[in-house]
């Protein structure tokens, strides 16, 4: 199959060729069930066609002079070597499936398969958003269940279901919070936010219309609650905190900050990505949030990665109720559930809506996937997921830490996710470094250089779904590529050595995608 082609590609020499691991070298590049694999132009040629048609004859053009004129320019592959091609790149991705995600704020846990099974039920994956609503009572439903599920988790008054993503769900809420500041006359110009915030958090803001001024941390890795006071003002529409924040912490001032906004006229709006260190245990309305979106896609354990597919729904403080989108189900007196759209969000009292995030409801399969894992759970469950997941964390904190310098664990516990620096590297090497010897591990590699109040951070997010055994071979591996940047082994700058491409430039790829090929032959 891996037979030389057409722009004579060959595979790239790996470690397996330098001695390291021995044995024959083989034709193919292969190595075993290690397979290397070209890119599709190079696997076959644009002058070839996969599928086998007569030329028409006769009969009448129908194209109206839109007939091609130039080659299409795609790789003719048969069905089999199509589906042989995209099966071995699949190969080569890691997944949730495989292993440990410790990709810190990311919340990369097992999704149960009860969730799949719920979300594949006929009535719930082939509606469609178009169908009238007398035939979807279910599906409208389910959005409900959950909007309550949600409202009573987090002890707010109303929840916005479309958003599709947690930055999406930014968006939603700040938008709420101007439509509210200009429903009483008074529109404000900043938005305050921390320096560990998520980089969502100041584009949010910036997005909105807003000015972003930066919230200084104090020396425990917290809100600095004094700075913030002296901040606030008639100017400052918002402050925008997560909790737990990006440092794995929990800001224990949150209430007291909440009361300071609110004194100042403003709103708190609460990035709640990191819900899944508290579900169960606190309620974020009790903190006096304004507004705080739930990811879906983190805590109530829907599949992610790779772009998609994310839920971000809202939770909204009465203050900002009245201002969230349409359209949303509410159900009446006589227990049915209806959909409140423009045309009838007078009869529901619902007049005020800032406008809409998306067309439709939101994303059907994430919602059936989180009632799913909330139903299953249940109060209690979903409580001892919190638990487990800080659990976790704190055990990957105190396994590491005499190797790996934790800068705030000397204030005590971590919540899900456990934050170390590269001080105590030895020079020249990095966590780059350290991340890229990890993958050699077969381990994805933890969130790097984020959140930026820490030098070469390292975030690690362990999720409740892993076992001890499968926490302490982890911790084995980071130990060990540890000690080794301690010591300064440099051969750690070449890692990683057992993937199928080396070290790659990802600045560069992501700066300058090469999103189109060209035919080398040609240039
Ligand atoms: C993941 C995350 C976001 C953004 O959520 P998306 O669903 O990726 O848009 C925002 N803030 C924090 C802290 C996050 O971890």
């Amino acid at each position: 199959m891996n037979a030389p082609n057409k722009s004579g590609w060959k595979p790239e020499m790996t470690a397996a060729d330098d001695g390291m691991h021995s044995g024959p070298q083989t034709v193919t590049g292969n190595r075993a069930l290690m397979l290397e694999e070209p890119l599709i132009f190079e696997l076959a040629g644009t002058d070839t066609t996969g599928v086998d048609l007569p030329e028409i004859e006769g009969g009448p053009n129908r194209l109206g002079g839109m007939e091609r004129t130039a080659p299409i320019g795609l790789p003719g592959l048969s069905e089999p070597e199509t589906v042989r091609h995209y099966t071995r790149l699949s190969r080569q991705n890691y997944a949730i499936d495989l292993g440990l995600f410790p990709l810190g704020s990311c919340t990369m846990k097992h999704n149960p398969r009860l969730n799949e099974k719920i979300a594949r039920m006929p009535g719930f994956a082939d509606v469609h958003p178009l169908q009238p609503v007398s035939t979807v009572r279910g599906a409208l439903e389910v959005i409900n269940e959950l909007a309550f599920w949600l409202i009573d988790l987090t002890g707010m008054h109303g929840v916005a279901m479309s958003p599709k993503a947690g930055a999406h769900g930014e968006l939603c809420g700040i938008l709420c919070i101007r439509a509210a500041l200009e429903a009483r006359g008074d529109p404000r110009e900043v938005i305050l936010v921390p320096e560990s915030a998520h980089g969502t958090n100041p584009a949010t803001a910036a997005f909105a219309g807003y000015r972003v001024e930066n919230i200084p941390a104090n020396a425990d890795g917290r809100v600095d609650l004094e700075a913030l006071k002296a901040r606030l003002g008639p100017d400052v529409a918002a402050v925008m905190i997560t909790n737990p924040n990006t440092c794995g912490l929990f800001e224990r001032d949150m209430k007291a900050i909440s009361d300071a906004v609110h004194a100042a006229g403003g709103f708190v709006y609460c990035d709640g990505a990191n819900f899944n260190a508290i579900v169960g245990k606190i309620r974020p309305g009790d903190l006096g949030v304004d507004a705080m979106h739930i990811n879906l896609h983190k805590t109530f354990s829907t599949p992610h990665g790779g772009g998609g597919p994310g839920s971000g729904p809202v939770v909204l403080s009465e203050a900002l109720s009245p201002y969230g989108p349409l359209p949303f189900t509410a159900r009446t007196a006589d227990g049915v559930v209806h959909l409140v759209e423009e045309e009838n969000a007078a009869e529901f009292d619902h007049t005020q809506a800032f406008g809409r995030m998306t067309a439709f409801h939101g994303q059907m399969g994430m919602f059936t996937r989180a009632l799913a894992y909330i139903l299953s759970h249940g109060a209690d469950g979903l409580r001892q997921v919190a638990e487990d997941a800080v659990l976790n964390a704190n055990y990957i904190l105190r396994s590491v830490e005499d190797l790996l310098e934790a800068p705030f664990g000397k204030s005590g516990p971590c919540m899900h996710e456990a934050l170390f620096s590269d001080a105590g590297f030895s020079e020249g090497l990095s966590t780059l470094d350290l991340a890229k010897s990890l993958v050699d591990e077969g381990y994805h590699p933890m969130t790097m250089y984020f959140p930026l109040v820490v030098h070469g951070a390292m975030l690690v997010e362990p999720t409740e779904t892993e076992s001890k055994a499968g926490l302490d071979q982890f911790i084995a591996a980071l130990r060990s590529v540890a000690e080794r940047a301690r010591a300064g082994d440099v051969s750690m700058k070449q890692a990683p050595y057992y993937a199928p491409r080396r070290r790659l430039d990802e600045t560069l790829a992501a700066r300058k995608p090469v999103l189109a090929w060209s035919d080398p032959d040609s240039a």
